[in-house]
């Protein structure tokens, strides 16, 4: 038998800027929050979504920052990143926004969560369940996926009589808050007549109205009238716009919160008419100098960012990423740049607003939104405190 294999486990090295990493700045985090919060009407206060692990910014560590800088209300996807941040010490409404098996509804109780109902028939199994539960009605006012319909007041009006379920809130979810079109600012005003003739309806058979929320990122920036209880803020409090060009009715100053960086750990010459990377996909049209970074579409770059889509920056200048980006690698030309050297840091994502390394940039060029560039960024990148 070989000796190694009877070793004891050796610890995995703490996390580093080794490889490739995630830098948060929580400074920028905070200031985001307060500009959000600002813009609202007095009476409203800022949700902070967090689900897919903050973004990809680390949900944890950035409810901890948000709740000691005073924001008490948070919203997950799931059952288990809400509890996660219960276990972290998390205070305040934790909202779950989407589905949680009604079997699991005791987990629910235990760690405080507040449940989303999404529709009649899943508000009646809940409170059949037997423990008395804190939730939100959603409610369908033309988004057309989760929700009761705005137009079915008595269904709504009737699940305030569930004995285990005590109603908080009543919200909706704009389908298209983001879009300067016409139409679909039309759309966008019927989505909110509905949703208040529905809690017209509801106030009106005697009712008192639960707290009320409408506003995601877009519905904030676009319809910052509206007096809500809450406004759901995700994208816009991680400083970054879903898509480029984004014009706002509110245009605020808010400032990128996580950077991804990565380090040159080759630096390799081709011949021109060599190739770099699977597919041959690059072929130098010149003698060039290649650096190897260690950040593949398995770390959350699309691989659709390769191929002469993106940009890294390297010592303040930028160079263009070549050929494939592979799982756990890529390649960027760096022939312009002589004096590149062997660990050298490279910015892939900056938290420098208006860089041409903003998330949305860089996920408009991969052809996507920045929310799916950020919540996609994957487990094997440290997160870390931003060094500046
Ligand atoms: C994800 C989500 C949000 C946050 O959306 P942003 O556009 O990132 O602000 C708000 N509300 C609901 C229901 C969501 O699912």
């Amino acid at each position: 038998m070989n000796p190694a294999q009877q070793e004891p486990l050796e610890e995995l090295p703490s996390p580093s800027r080794d490889r490739s990493w995630i830098e948060i700045n929580f400074e920028n985090l905070i200031h985001n929050a307060r500009v959000l919060q600002d813009a609202m009407p007095s009476g409203c206060c800022l949700m902070a979504v967090v689900k897919a692990n903050g973004y990809g910014h680390g949900a944890i560590e950035i409810s901890h920052c948000l709740n000691n800088a005073g924001v008490t209300a948070f919203a997950v996807a799931t059952l288990e990143e809400g509890i996660q941040l219960r276990q972290a010490g998390i205070q305040g409404l934790i909202l779950v926004l989407g589905y949680t098996p009604v079997n699991k509804a005791s987990l629910l109780h235990r760690y405080r969560l507040t449940q989303t109902l999404i529709d009649d028939e899943y508000a009646w199994a809940l409170n059949k369940q037997g423990f008395p539960l804190s939730v939100h009605m959603k409610i369908d006012t033309g988004m057309h996926r989760l929700g009761i319909p705005w137009d079915h007041p008595n269904q709504a009006i009737s699940l305030f009589s569930l004995k285990n379920l005590s109603i908080c809130g009543i919200y909706t979810h704009l389908a298209a808050a983001d879009s300067p079109s016409l139409s679909d600012i039309a759309f966008t005003k019927e989505q909110i007549r509905r949703f208040y003739i529905l809690t017209d309806e509801i106030q009106n058979s005697g009712i008192p109205l639960p707290k009320l929320h409408i506003q995601s990122s877009y519905g904030l920036l676009n319809y910052p009238y509206l007096h809500c209880d809450y406004v759901r803020a995700g994208i816009a409090l991680y400083g970054v716009s879903s898509a480029v060009p984004s014009s706002t009715l509110l245009k605020l100053d808010l400032r990128p919160v996580l950077a991804l960086k990565s380090r040159v750990i080759l630096l390799r010459n081709v011949h021109s008419g060599e190739s770099v990377g699977y597919s041959r996909a690059f072929v130098a049209a010149r003698d060039s100098r290649i650096a190897i970074l260690p950040l593949g579409y398995a770390d959350g770059l699309p691989r659709s960012y390769g191929d002469g889509a993106g940009i890294v920056e390297i010592k303040g200048q930028n160079f263009p990423i070549v050929g494939r980006i592979c799982m756990d690698q890529l390649a960027v030309d760096v022939t312009n740049g002589p004096h590149i050297a062997l660990g050298d840091v490279a910015t892939i994502l900056s938290e420098r607003p208006e860089s041409l390394l903003s998330a949305s940039l860089a996920a408009a060029k991969a052809g996507t939104i920045s929310n799916e560039l950020l919540s996609r960024l994957g487990k094997r990148l440290p997160v870390l405190k931003s060094s500046l």
